[in-house]
């Protein structure tokens, strides 16, 4: 299918065109028919599956313009606000419709004279419940949209939504989208929907597939320690790190500061003025690290995001879909960490269960193995880099005092210093103590009660010699018999032999 299949406007083939879209999204395909014939919609799908333009384009296809607010859109924050009023401005500006943008905590005069002229606003339900219902503003559209409808409810819209349907007309085509789909959801939608057509996109495309799904588990307080090494193993482009408080992201944010890093953090106590620069200069990778709480990050749209990690696992399902879909956006592929205690992998369980997804155990590299890699990567620059004069010069100048022998292992030690490891080397659990851990959590009903501290201290130090496995390497089962038959259960690569016997018995 293409977009020239919808029998669109030029105005609006051009839009596309120049946005770079070639073929549209599933949830696009599905649901744009439906809408170009008129019928209210309730479309579900996962966040960056283009929900957006699943709704803009036919609803600008269908807008004559020049007849006041036609279309509203209403969203849970002001960032998506300027996220989708962004997108909808893009395909409404080559057929000459203007886009209003409406939310809180900016002054009302300004806000009100755009809305005026505009024939697309797009706004969050407090300040657009405020206008209506003080009458500073009168809207008449024929388009209705409720984007991110379970967040709205999340965040407690729920009245301010259906407060703000009854000043709108009877007469008007709803739609409405969501990543997920939870009662009180299908509850409003009987409300302000007309025989609504649904649009779902299914489990398994639901959850992005371009998305690497992986959990480390370690113990509480080694959390930094594992997030500073997986970044550097991993080496991402751009990331975010979710927490589950406000504290946790301003202290999180002065610890990775303190490390190096540019660092920017996103919570919802910040002035608007702060968040719109904060995001910016992410997008524009003036910043390489995004810290922030779930609602500030809520449909937060860039594109190149490599790595989401969670500091902590979320406590509910749908804010971790949320979460993770801020990375493999846009067809990009994309790896979304989490890190847990022991007591936590019955949430890790829980989520795969709700979502319909599989997250991967994995362990922390050690110190050595980020070491190897990236020695293995100078290697390949020093065999890749062209010498330069200047390059020439200064080992000329060295030559006076020293043999050339020697420089080169200066120039090394110089370049290795660069790219050193720091922290301890063996962070977190082990494969077979996180089978072991899973294991017992099915068996016993209680829980972890081996979890926590006391076992990362019995863990069997091995790394160093021979263990180079990567995921599957073995730090060693706590008992023998156990560990025994996991072995012969699990039988899978060098496993069993090479630490089978070694480790065990420091159980
Ligand atoms: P959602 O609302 O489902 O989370 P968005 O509408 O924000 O997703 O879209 C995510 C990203 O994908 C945006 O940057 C958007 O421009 C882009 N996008 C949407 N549809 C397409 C398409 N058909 N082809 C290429 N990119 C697209
Ligand atoms: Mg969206």
């Amino acid at each position: 299918m293409t977009f020239q299949d919808f029998n669109f406007k030029d105005t609006l083939n051009q839009a596309i065109n120049e946005a770079g879209f070639k073929e549209p999204s599933p949830v696009q395909a599905d649901a744009i028919p439906l809408i170009l014939e008129g019928h209210d919609l309730i479309g579900q799908a996962q966040t960056g599956t283009g929900k957006t333009a699943a709704f803009g384009l036919p609803v600008i296809q269908q807008m004559v313009g020049n007849k006041g607010v036609e279309a509203l859109v209403i969203v849970p924050t002001r960032e998506l606000a300027m996220q989708v009023s962004d997108e909808l401005f893009r395909f409404g500006k080559t057929a000459g419709l203007k886009t209003a943008t409406v939310y809180g905590g900016t002054p009302y005069n300004k806000q009100i004279e755009r809305i005026n002229q505009a024939s697309i606003i797009v706004a969050t339900p407090g300040r657009l419940q405020d206008l209506l219902q003080s009458k500073r503003v009168t809207i008449n559209p024929s388009f209705v949209i409720l984007d991110e409808a379970d967040e709205m409810l999340d965040m407690g819209f729920l009245d301010e939504i259906k407060n703000i349907f009854t000043f709108l007309p009877e007469e008007r085509q709803t739609l409405m989208f969501s990543a997920t789909m939870p009662k009180q959801i299908k509850v409003l939608a009987e409300k302000i929907l007309k025989s609504p057509k649904s649009v779902t996109i299914t489990k398994s495309e639901r959850t992005n597939t371009d998305i690497a799904q992986l959990f480390y588990v370690v113990a509480d307080y080694e959390r930094d320690d594992a997030l500073l090494r997986l970044i550097d193993y991993k080496n991402p482009n751009k990331c975010i790190i979710f927490c589950r408080m406000k504290k946790e992201v301003d202290r999180l944010s002065s610890y990775m500061t303190a490390q190096g890093f540019k660092v920017a953090s996103l919570h919802g106590d910040m002035e608007q003025k702060q968040r719109e620069h904060t995001i910016r200069s992410f997008k524009q990778g003036l910043v390489e690290i995004f810290i922030a709480t779930d609602v500030a990050a809520r449909g937060l749209d860039v594109n190149d995001v490599s790595h989401v990690f969670n500091y902590h696992i979320p406590f509910d399902s749908e804010s971790y879909v949320h979460r993770i879909g801020r990375t493999g956006r846009a067809g990009n592929k994309g790896e979304a960490i989490t890190l847990v205690s022991p007591n936590e992998l019955r949430t890790i369980k829980r989520i795969e269960k709700d979502v319909g997804t599989v997250m991967v155990s994995e362990v922390i590299p050690t110190r050595q193995e980020v070491q190897v890699r990236k020695d293995g990567d100078l290697l390949a620059k020093v065999a890749n880099t062209e010498i330069k004069a200047s390059g020439k010069e200064m080992v000329k100048t060295l030559q006076h005092d020293m043999d050339i022998v020697t420089i080169a292992h200066l120039l090394a030690t110089i370049v290795q210093e660069e790219v050193d490891v720091k922290g301890k080397d063996i962070i977190g659990l082990g494969t077979e103590e996180v089978k072991a851990l899973i294991e017992r959590a099915k068996n016993f009903k209680g829980g972890d009660r081996n979890g926590g501290r006391g076992r990362s201290r019995n863990r069997s130090r091995s790394g160093g010699g021979g263990n180079r496995n990567g995921g599957n390497r073995d730090r060693g089962g706590r008992t023998g018999e156990r560990s025994g038959s996991r072995e012969s259960r699990n039988g899978g690569g060098n496993r069993g032999s090479r630490n089978g016997g070694g480790n065990r018995d420091r159980g």
